[in-house]
């Protein structure tokens, strides 16, 4: 397998697959494994965590150089993503004894009741490239901490990572048969399957996460998928400040190239503040660096996918057939590595991809609307239901157009940002079930209920 730099399309290192065989060899040593990591005290499986929390840092140059190279992310938001994950273990290592707790439900009654959590046993953590840290730490991290063995496959476009990650998790005193990457593309993701484990943790698309819940549904274990999304931005008229809203909603739109599952991926605009918005975005927009990711001044690399590219252009020109026109970028320069600029698109609507699929690049439609119930019923026009956001100076008008929608999340003057504290989750084609806060410590865990007579 070639792992190859998006910036350069050099190949940066080959890498054997695992074979379903060495597969299921991986599988059989962190069976035999895990009962003996439960039995460790819970405090000393947090310990590990503390180092492997300490240590992220202390690599965290040689960390966030490979990412940039092997997925293109800009050197500086590399750094960003570490510090990122590193806020998440923090929650964890401070919030998960509470959560793991046994908790007494009655000790007075003749029949004492209680609930203890037991962890679920061999789990599967498959996942996504766009975040290899923060939405693997979401999964292995309070997996490890309930008491679990993981089998963590990181996406084919971050296997270099992914292979740091299980050196710093070994150097932080998890063993290596409780904790082992499964290296491979698409198959190996299957291999992990057919294979009779205790419960799938995915990221990814939602083509694939809805093939994983179909094929482990006999099984009848736990299956949790955070899928992608196509999140609406909308602007109320009565926003005090209309180019630093378009600069907030432009950053949630190309962060990360756009490749984020919570990116704004279209924008509604109420009629009055229409043009002034467009104009600061357009504006702000054409700032962006754009170059070699190692360059720390660098904002937009290149994609992470190849593919990604044409499927871009393809998004593009659906959208031109049907009427809309593009203010800045449009197709990409050709050249080396895999680059495409930021794209804004007007005259835009629902009836063109480019408003209806998920795009996962830097390429954004605006479209006026005359009213919240128009933008309400536009932001509710979809499949998915990650997040919506809502940037106005009343709070009562905002969530009065939050209250409708049937998302994960909802933002207020804000967009595209993931809290350790709060749930994480996507309804409808976005997934199904919840990481981080206490919902994503309790996930991996299943409740005992004891009955205590005597
Ligand atoms: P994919 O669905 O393509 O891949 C995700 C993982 O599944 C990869 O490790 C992949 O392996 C593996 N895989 C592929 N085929 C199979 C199979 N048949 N059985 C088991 N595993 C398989 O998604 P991407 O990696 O491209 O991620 C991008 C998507 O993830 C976007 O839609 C994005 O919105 C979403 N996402 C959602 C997040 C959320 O929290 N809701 C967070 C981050 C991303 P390989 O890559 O090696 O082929």
């Amino acid at each position: 397998m070639q792992i190859i730099n998006p910036a350069t399309e050099e190949v940066i290192q080959e890498i054997a697959e695992d074979s379903p065989e060495a597969i299921a060899k991986k599988f059989q040593l962190v069976k035999d494994g895990q009962s003996e990591w439960a039995a460790v005290p819970l405090e000393k499986r947090i310990a590990c965590i503390e180092k492997f929390y300490a240590l992220l840092d202390t690599e965290k140059e040689k960390l966030a150089e490979t990412l940039t190279m092997e997925v293109g992310k800009p050197l500086q938001q590399s750094y960003n993503e570490l510090n990122g994950a590193r806020k998440r273990l923090e929650y964890f290592i401070k919030n998960s004894a509470k959560w793991l707790a046994e908790e007494w439900i009655t000790e007075e009654d003749a029949t004492r009741e209680k609930i203890v959590y037991e962890p679920l046993g061999v789990i599967a953590n498959i996942s996504a490239w766009n975040y290899p840290y923060l939405v693997g730490v979401n999964v292995f991290v309070p997996a490890l901490i309930g008491g679990n063995a993981v089998l963590y496959k990181p996406s084919e476009y971050a296997v270099l990572t992914g292979l740091h990650i299980q050196q710093l998790l070994y150097r932080s005193g998890i063993p290596e048969n409780v904790f082992q990457v499964i290296i491979g593309k698409g198959p190996a993701g299957q291999a992990l399957l057919e294979l009779p484990l205790h419960g799938y943790f995915f990221t990814g698309s939602y083509r694939t996460g809805k093939y994983i819940a179909e094929h482990t549904a006999s099984q009848l274990v736990p299956v949790q998928l955070e899928l992608g999304g196509k999140d609406p931005l909308y602007v109320m008229d009565d926003v005090e400040d209309v180019e630093a809203v378009a600069a907030a909603a432009l950053e949630g739109a190309v962060y990360n190239n756009g490749q984020s599952c919570c990116a704004v991926e279209r924008i509604y605009v109420q009629e009055k503040i229409y043009n002034k918005f467009v104009d600061a975005f357009v504006a702000n927009a054409k700032k962006l660096v754009i170059g070699d990711p190692l360059d720390k001044k660098t904002e937009i690399g290149p994609l992470s996918r190849k593919e990604q590219v044409a499927f871009l252009n393809q998004q593009l020109a659906d959208a031109k057939a049907n009427g809309a026109r593009v203010l800045l970028g449009g197709n990409s320069a050709g050249g080396k590595g895999y680059f495409f600029p930021p794209t804004v698109v007007v005259d835009v609507s629902h009836k063109m991809k480019l408003m209806t699929e998920e795009s996962f690049g830097p390429v954004i439609g605006i479209q006026k609307v005359k009213d919240d119930k128009e933008a309400s019923e536009l932001m509710r026009d979809t499949p998915y239901g990650l997040t919506a956001a809502v940037y106005s100076k009343s709070f009562e008008r905002a969530e009065a157009v939050m209250k409708q929608m049937n998302t994960g999340t909802v933002y207020w003057n804000c967009c595209d940002r993931v809290s350790a504290g709060l749930p994480w989750s996507g309804r409808k084609n976005s997934g199904l079930g919840s990481t981080l806060s206490y919902h994503g410590i309790r996930a991996f865990v299943q409740p005992k209920a004891y009955h205590l007579r005597g």
